[in-house]
């Protein structure tokens, strides 16, 4: 686990006595050649994304702890006819079933339950999406902008015009929800801040540092969090 070894030397240096800077420095540039060996973009002095280089590490790390602990399985899928919400569970046990958790995926790990449902036969089609941070959009059209709305967009329902559903075949209309179905400890929230047209413009979200609620993007059968924001 050369990256997660190469962390850990940094995080060390700072639980054991004081032993100087250029120590600091020693563990802190094998960290970058552990990285820019697996990742040749970062073999420069050049500046990055720091939210582009925390994925990046998580993920790798992620991946170095897959190969200890057991490969994960990304596929899944599963159809339903509603009412049936309590058979959510049998799905989502068979689902963690075949993947294996890794100390990144405890702290960092969000699940989402997509559910897509045809609207000629009703039968609904749920999927979990993994993912080991959230990008959220920014509201365009609001004049006090708040981190609630960009949750609200981030879960608001899609229509889908050209679904293949199971039993009906391809070109269904449909609608797709995304719920939270599994929170993390901590929950790493970007927001897509830069655009296209306007490269320059300056965005203000309002949050609330202490005890963001995400209940409302909750599944209904599934927990919800509180977050302090840093
Ligand atoms: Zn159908």
């Amino acid at each position: 686990m050369p990256l997660a070894s190469a962390l850990s030397q940094i995080f060390q240096f700072y639980n054991n006595a004081f032993s100087g800077y250029s120590e600091l420095s020693k563990r802190l540039t094998s960290f970058k050649n552990a990285l820019s060996r697996i990742e040749e973009e970062y073999l420069g002095n050049d500046q990055h994304d720091a939210y582009e280089l925390l994925g990046i590490i998580t993920s790798i790390i992620d991946q170095e702890f897959e190969r200890v602990y057991g490969e994960t399985s990304d596929e899944f899928e599963y159809t339903y006819h509603p009412p049936h919400n309590s058979l959510l569970m049998s799905p989502w046990y068979e689902y963690c079933g075949s993947r294996c958790q890794t100390p990144i995926k405890e702290l960092f790990e969000v699940t989402l339950l997509n559910q897509i449902t045809c609207l000629q036969c009703n039968k609904v089609s749920i999927s979990f999406e993994d993912t080991l941070n959230i990008s959220l959009p920014i509201p365009r059209h609001s004049n006090a902008r708040t981190l609630n709305e960009s949750f609200k967009i981030f879960t608001k329902q899609e229509t889908i015009s050209d679904f293949t559903c199971k039993a009906c075949g391809p070109g269904m209309t449909s609608v797709k929800t995304s719920r939270f179905w599994k929170l993390p400890e901590i929950l790493i929230i970007h927001l897509k801040r830069w655009r296209k047209d306007n490269p320059d413009e300056k965005d203000i979200i309002w949050y609330p540092v202490n005890g963001l609620d995400v209940q409302p993007y909750v599944h209904n059968s599934s927990k919800s969090k509180y977050y302090n924001l840093r």
